[in-house]
């Protein structure tokens, strides 16, 4: 197979002014609209992780890019949803199930600006305009700090939980700042999952695990140019060897 790029977003809004923390992880609503106008000119189809999954196993091939938005912010649903839904791409949001209609509070200690989360309306209006939803467990916790336990219950639970909330199957799972071990990979595959991706960079090839899937960021200063050398050739499996 043709190796895979899945797009890793956070925010999409217009990012806060100079010197504030973590300001790359804002992609700005045009460049946003600019990149997937771009994938749909050269024929590419953004695909959520569901819908790509019989292009990573190989039983189909075609002109695809994964795309994936973590923590599930509400300007996910403002500013992405209406431009993906425009060139009938789908997408995948990986949510924290605690902390629906709150806050990324988990980044307050860095002096990450607050960023509201979606509340389940708006998840429900994210699903009904064609995206996925899937898990990043109950609360944003670095898995490798706590009890098998504890994990457990923080990768379990938030699939069932937005489940019912959602009335739909969660098959997508993120680990939380990418952190994570073999049991983690265990017990996500334990739990029903049918693939999880990290923060490893590179493209999906062939033979790669479903539960440790690679992925492309796009950050704020992502040029149009240097995007298009993450979709159209090896520049990010430079880091697979690494
Ligand atoms: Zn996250």
């Amino acid at each position: 197979m043709r190796p895979i790029p899945i797009l890793t977003y956070h925010q999409i809004a217009q990012a806060p002014e100079l010197g504030a923390p973590m300001r790359s992880l804002y992609v700005s609503p045009s460049a946003f609209a600019l990149q997937m106008h771009t994938l749909s000119l050269l024929g590419y189809q953004g695909l959520s992780m569901t819908a790509l999954m019989p292009y990573i196993r190989g039983e189909k091939t075609g002109k695809v890019v994964g795309i994936t938005f973590d923590d599930g912010y509400l300007n996910n649903v403002e500013n992405a949803a209406g431009v993906l839904k425009k060139f009938n791409f789908s997408s995948t949001c990986y949510v924290v199930s605690e902390l629906l209609g709150k806050t990324n509070a988990w980044d307050h200690s860095v002096g990450v600006a607050s960023a509201p989360l979606m509340d389940i309306l708006q998840l429900q209006q994210w699903i009904a305009s064609g995206q996925e939803i899937g898990s990043h467990t109950q609360h944003h916790i670095d898995l490798t700090t706590i009890d098998s336990h504890t994990s457990h219950a923080e990768i379990f639970n938030s699939r069932i939980s937005l489940g019912q909330k959602l009335n739909t199957n969660i098959q997508q799972f993120c680990y939380p700042y990418g952190r994570y071990t073999p049991e983690h990979v265990d017990t996500v595959i334990s739990c029903g999952y049918v693939a999880a991706t990290t923060t490893a960079r590179g493209k999906v090839h062939a033979g790669d695990s479903a539960y440790e899937l690679r992925r492309v960021p796009v950050v704020r200063s992502t040029s149009l140019p240097q995007f298009l050398l993450k979709i159209l050739t090896s520049y990010e499996d430079r880091y697979r060897s690494a």
